[in-house]
């Protein structure tokens, strides 16, 4: 999702927007199962923007456990400053044509919040280790309570 920050680049700095975002992102490594929505907040700052993000969504995950696919819910809160006539590749940057590309830094925001090891449920029985049944659906004869 590209935002025009152009305009608010020609005000002084300190000078806020605030952007409403409902967006549909594809991501390779991310399984969105709703559109990212929220809101952002961007101020001008003596470098370039900083974008303030309050964003949520649902994702798809595989549980580190019994490998069952379950759904999260992702609050996200962050902050990340876009940079005007930035020559460093790590850096974000506003384009030459005043956008800035929100998508990737969010995508990164969401594979930092689910990490590894995520389980479907805290109490996760997981497979059994004899025979692969999954413990939260049926109990084989190996099942003893631990
Ligand atoms: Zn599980
Ligand atoms: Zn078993």
């Amino acid at each position: 999702m590209l935002i025009d920050v152009s305009e608010l680049l020609t005000k002084p700095i300190g000078e806020e927007r605030n952007l409403e975002i409902k967006e549909k992102i594809d991501a390779e490594d991310i399984i969105f199962l709703s559109p990212i929505s929220g809101n952002v907040t961007l101020m001008g700052t003596d470098a370039g923007v900083l974008a303030t993000f309050s964003i949520r969504a649902k994702i798809k995950l595989v549980c580190a456990r019994c490998l069952d696919e379950f759904e999260k819910a992702v609050n996200l809160n962050f902050s990340q400053e876009y940079i005007e006539n930035s020559k460093d590749e790590a850096e974000c940057r506003i384009s030459t044509k005043g956008e800035i590309d929100i998508t990737e830094s969010i995508r990164q925001e969401i594979l930092l919040e689910i990490g590894v090891g995520e389980l479907c449920r805290k109490d996760c029985k997981g497979l059994c280790p004899e025979c692969g049944v999954n413990w939260n659906h049926k109990k084989c004869k190996h099942f003893k309570k631990r």
